[in-house]
């Protein structure tokens, strides 16, 4: 098989073997780039059409008891400037994002014990009542099966826990003393309870191989997860990892569009990562598949403080300038806002 037959056959039965996806990796050409971004366009248009989707992100907190090597929050990082917003912070981030049309709020954070599932159960439930119709995706890492359901059961309706890489051996270099199971077991967990479930992985982190990436196109292929965070590893200059290169746009591109082929139905972000390390990254990543972008809508004075790599795309623009500007630029792309929640349409919401 040649690597267009490949792409073709990912098109057609949205499935490849492992060979196949590595024999993809280490031979694609500008040619079967052009034709691998074509057939990820059309998959997505086909489920789709041109609609981009919007979530607005409230960083949280930049507290975090673990040590990604790779991330700037983590907590042997003397250098991280600390904050956590207050639940009154939250509700005006939130008012601001829903005059904004922005139907989902997305609560990232690091892993944070003052966030225990009171606090967090309490501005899930006030988010809520407030904006009964508009979704919230968590993102505050690795929780017991019992903190995640209580959330839950508050009226979390999302929740994004990148498994970061799908090999053993590199998971573990990356994230010393922390267990690649127990990572795994949080997602299987999360799709139990009901989570509209995110996994997702860096692409070119420190001496990550084509195997690598095929690991990980094999094992979100395996979950199906509702959405799947793809960025490029951006070095951080607080962590160990700082001398490392980043990972490329071109190769973040190439793995966005194979999963879109993968997983037909996936939200796919266009990360802010990606458009930290070049201008057009968020577009090319919209062109390749991605369907959906995360406007920050975090308090301003706290922006620069949620620092995981260096460089990262801090959006000062007021918010309303913003939304305007991100309108315009998705509708020269020839894609279109949506401003409605967004599921996943394989996602069978319980009416009530
Ligand atoms: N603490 C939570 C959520 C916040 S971090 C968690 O870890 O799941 C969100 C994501 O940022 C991580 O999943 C990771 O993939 C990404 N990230 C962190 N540091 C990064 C870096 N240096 N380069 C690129 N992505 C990074
Ligand atoms: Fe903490 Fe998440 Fe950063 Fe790891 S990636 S150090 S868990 S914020």
């Amino acid at each position: 098989m040649n690597t267009k037959e490949i792409i073709e056959k990912l098109y057609k039965e949205n499935n490849a073997t492992k060979e196949e996806l590595l024999y993809l990796l280490n031979n694609i050409d500008d040619e079967s780039k052009d034709l691998l971004i074509k057939r990820a366009h059309e998959t997505r248009m086909k489920h789709y059409g041109n609609k981009v989707y919007v979530r607005g992100l409230i960083e949280l907190t930049s507290y975090c008891k673990k040590d990604c090597m790779y991330c700037g929050l983590r907590k042997s990082n003397k250098n991280a400037k600390r904050y956590r917003l207050t639940k009154e912070q939250v509700l005006e981030c939130v008012r601001k994002g829903d005059k904004l049309g922005y139907k989902t709020f997305v609560l990232q954070g690091g892993e944070d014990a003052y966030f225990n599932d009171e606090r967090m159960v309490d501005i899930i439930s006030s988010i809520k009542k407030e904006f009964p119709n508009n979704a919230i995706t968590l993102s505050l890492g690795e929780r017991s099966y019992e903190s995640y359901k209580k959330m839950f059961d508050a009226g979390a309706d999302r929740y994004l826990l990148r498994h970061e890489s799908a090999s053993k051996d590199l998971y573990e270099k990356i994230h010393i003393k922390e267990s690649f199971e127990k990572r795994r077991e949080c997602l299987k967990n999360l799709k139990e309870i009901g989570y509209q479930t995110g996994a997702g992985f860096m692409v070119g982190l420190p001496n990550q191989t084509n195997e690598d990436l095929v690991n990980d196109f094999l094992f979100v292929k395996e979950l199906e997860p509702a959405m799947c965070g793809i960025g490029p590893f951006i070095p951080h200059k607080d962590t160990p990892l700082r001398d490392y290169a980043h990972g490329s746009v071109e190769k973040t591109i190439t793995c966005l569009a194979i999963v879109r082929l993968l997983l037909p139905k996936v939200l796919l972000p266009a990360t802010t990562a990606l458009s930290s390390i070049d201008k057009t990254g968020r577009d090319q990543g919209i062109k390749a598949g991605g369907n959906v972008i995360m406007p920050n809508l975090s308090p301003m004075d706290v922006r620069k403080n949620y620092s995981l790599y260096d460089n990262k795309a801090y959006i000062l623009d007021e918010d309303a300038e913003y939304r305007k500007m991100i309108e315009e630029k998705i509708k020269s792309l020839g894609f279109e806002i949506e401003t409605t929640r967004g599921d996943n349409p394989d996602f069978r919401k319980e009416e009530c």
